[in-house]
C-alpha cells in the first residue's frame, strides 16, 4: 500500500511588475505568483498543484496549504485518489480549519492547491491529461466528486446526473473535434492599463489577425481614457467582439452610469463591475447596462456564490478560475450549475499558469457537460508559458486539446529554483525587489 510520503510548498513569484504585464484598475503592479505544491507518495508518484497570487502575500498561502497538508499525510494514496468527493471533503470541511473560511479566500485556495494535486496525481496514474480523465469518468463518477452542500436547492444530484446523461450522447464526436479542432479562445493581451495607445493598437489589430475570437481591455481608471482606448481598439479590430473589465473598481450606480457611456463602442461583456460578493448588485447592474452582458467569477469564492448569481439572473457569463475555488471538484460543480441555468461559461485565465490549468474545464464542458461552443471561449494571455511542462498552445485563436498526463499545473524545475522567492538566482538578478511600481499607476491606484 503507498502512501503520502511528503508535500512541500514552495514561493515561486515572477517578476512581472516590471514590465507592467497584468496591470488594471485595480491590480496595478501585479507580480505574479504561485503558491506550489508537490505532493510526493512513498512509490515516487507527484501531484502538482498551485494557488495563482499577486505577489505580496503569496507566502500566506504556502502556509495554509502547509496547515492542510497535515490532514493527508500517511494517508493511504489509493483512498484519496479514488475517493476524491471525500478527500476534498476531508479538506474542506475539517471542523477546525473551517474558521477560516468557511469555504472562501485563503483557505479555500489552499484547499484547491491540495485536492488538484491529488487530481494530477490520479490523471498521472491513468496517463490521461485532466479533460481526458473527467470525459471518460461515468455520470455517477462524477457526481460523486460534487459537493452538493449548500448548493442543492438549485442543482440536486439528479439533477446532475440528468445533465451529465445528456452530455454521453455524441461524447466520442465531440472529443475527437476537440483533439482535431480544440476550443475557441479571446486575448486580453492587448488591453491591459499600464499599455501605450501605440502597444494597444498593434497588439489589437494582431489579435484580430491570429484569429482570436475577442479582445479583452482593461477599463475603470479614468473615463476619457477608457472612451479613448475603446475608440483605438475597435478601429483596428473592426466588428470583433471586444469585451471590457473593470475589475470590481466601482460602486453599482457609477457601474451603470459608466458602462452606458461605452455604450457607443459595444462592450460584449463587461466583467466584474463590482464587488463578486454582491449578487444584488450585479442583477441591479446587469438591468442597467443591457444589451452589454454582464461576467463575473474569477474572484467568486465558492459555488454557493455562483449559484446565487444565477438564480438571481444577475450574470450572462459564468467566470471559473482554476484556483480560487476549492479544486478541481468545486470547478465541476460550477460547470454544472452553469449548465442547469443555461449560463455559457468562459473561464478566466492570465496570471501565470491560469491558461494551462483552466482549458481543461472547457475541453470537459464541452465534452460532457454543456456539449456546446456557442458563445463560449478561453481567455488567452501570452506570457509565462514557456515555464510550464506542457504550455498551452494556441493556433488560429484556439486552444489545441492538451495532450500530457496530468491537470496542467507542472511547472518545469528549473523554472522553480529559478523563481523561488526571495532565494532563487532570477531575484538576486533583479535585485530582490517585490514589486516595482510604475509611479502613474501608483497614483492611479492611491486615488481609488
Ligand atoms: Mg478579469
Amino acid at each position: 500500500m503507498s502512501r503520502i510520503a511528503s508535500i512541500t510548498v514552495h514561493d515561486i513569484r515572477f517578476p512581472t511588475s516590471l514590465e507592467l504585464d497584468g496591470s488594471d484598475a485595480v491590480n496595478v503592479d501585479p507580480d505574479y505568483s504561485a503558491a506550489y505544491v508537490i505532493t510526493r507518495t512513498d512509490d515516487g508518484e507527484e501531484g502538482h498543484g498551485f494557488v495563482f497570487t499577486c505577489g505580496r502575500g503569496n507566502e500566506v498561502i504556502v502556509k495554509a496549504i502547509e496547515a492542510y497538508a497535515a490532514l493527508l499525510q500517511r494517508r493511504d494514496v489509493d483512498e484519496l485518489i479514488y475517493d476524491l468527493g471525500g478527500a476534498s471533503r476531508r479538506l474542506v470541511h475539517d471542523s477546525q480549519l473551517r474558521w477560516l473560511g468557511p469555504e472562501k479566500g485563503v483557505s479555500q485556495m489552499a484547499c484547491g492547491a491540495l485536492v488538484s494535486s491529488l487530481w494530477d496525481l490520479r490523471a498521472k496514474r491513468e496517463g490521461k491529461p485532466l479533460w481526458l480523465l473527467l470525459s471518460g469518468m461515468s455520470p455517477e463518477e462524477i457526481v460523486d466528486v460534487v459537493d452538493f452542500t449548500h448548493i442543492s436547492d438549485a442543482l440536486s444530484p439528479a439533477q446532475a446526473l440528468d445533465i451529465l446523461r445528456a452530455g454521453q450522447d455524441g461524447k466520442a464526436e465531440r472529443i475527437a473535434s476537440l483533439q482535431a479542432e480544440g476550443f475557441p479562445a479571446y486575448t486580453t493581451s492587448p488591453g491591459w492599463l499600464g499599455y501605450s495607445d501605440e502597444k494597444l493598437v498593434r497588439l489589437s489589430r494582431q489579435a484580430a489577425a491570429e484569429g482570436f475570437s475577442m479582445i479583452k481591455l482593461k477599463v475603470g481608471g479614468s473615463l476619457a481614457d477608457d472612451q479613448r482606448r475603446l475608440r483605438l481598439a475597435r478601429e483596428a479590430v473592426g466588428d470583433l467582439p471586444i469585451a471590457i473589465d473593470a475589475n470590481q473598481r466601482w460602486d453599482v450606480p457609477e457601474a451603470i452610469e459608466w458602462v452606458r457611456q461605452l455604450e457607443d463602442f459595444r462592450p460584449y461583456w463587461v466583467e466584474e463591475p463590482t464587488s463578486t460578493d454582491d449578487i444584488l448588485g450585479h442583477a441591479a447592474i446587469r438591468a442597467g447596462v443591457s444589451p452589454t452582458r454582464v461576467a463575473t467569477g474569477e474572484a467568486v469564492a465558492n459555488r454557493i456564490v455562483f449559484k446565487q448569481l444565477l438564480q438571481a439572473k444577475a450574470i450572462d457569463v459564468l467566470q471559473l478560475d482554476s484556483t480560487r475555488v476549492a479544486g478541481v471538484n468545486e470547478n465541476i460543480a460550477n460547470l454544472l450549475l452553469a449548465a442547469r441555468f443555461g449560463v455559457p461559461v468562459c473561464p478566466h485565465a492570465g496570471g501565470v499558469g491560469l491558461c494551462e490549468l483552466v482549458q481543461h474545464f472547457s475541453f470537459f464542458d464541452y465534452a460532457a457537460v454543456s456539449a456546446s461552443q456557442e458563445d463560449r471561449m478561453i481567455e488567452y494571455v501570452d506570457h509565462l508559458h514557456e515555464h510550464f511542462a506542457e504550455p498551452v498552445r494556441i493556433g488560429g485563436g484556439r486552444y489545441a486539446a492538451p495532450q500530457r498526463p496530468g491537470t496542467g499545473a507542472e511547472m518545469l524545475a528549473a523554472s522553480r529554483a529559478r523563481w523561488e522567492f526571495p532565494s532563487g538566482q532570477g531575484w538576486l538578478d533583479v535585485g530582490g525587489r517585490t514589486a516595482v511600481t510604475a509611479p502613474g499607476l501608483a497614483s492611479a491606484g492611491a486615488s481609488r
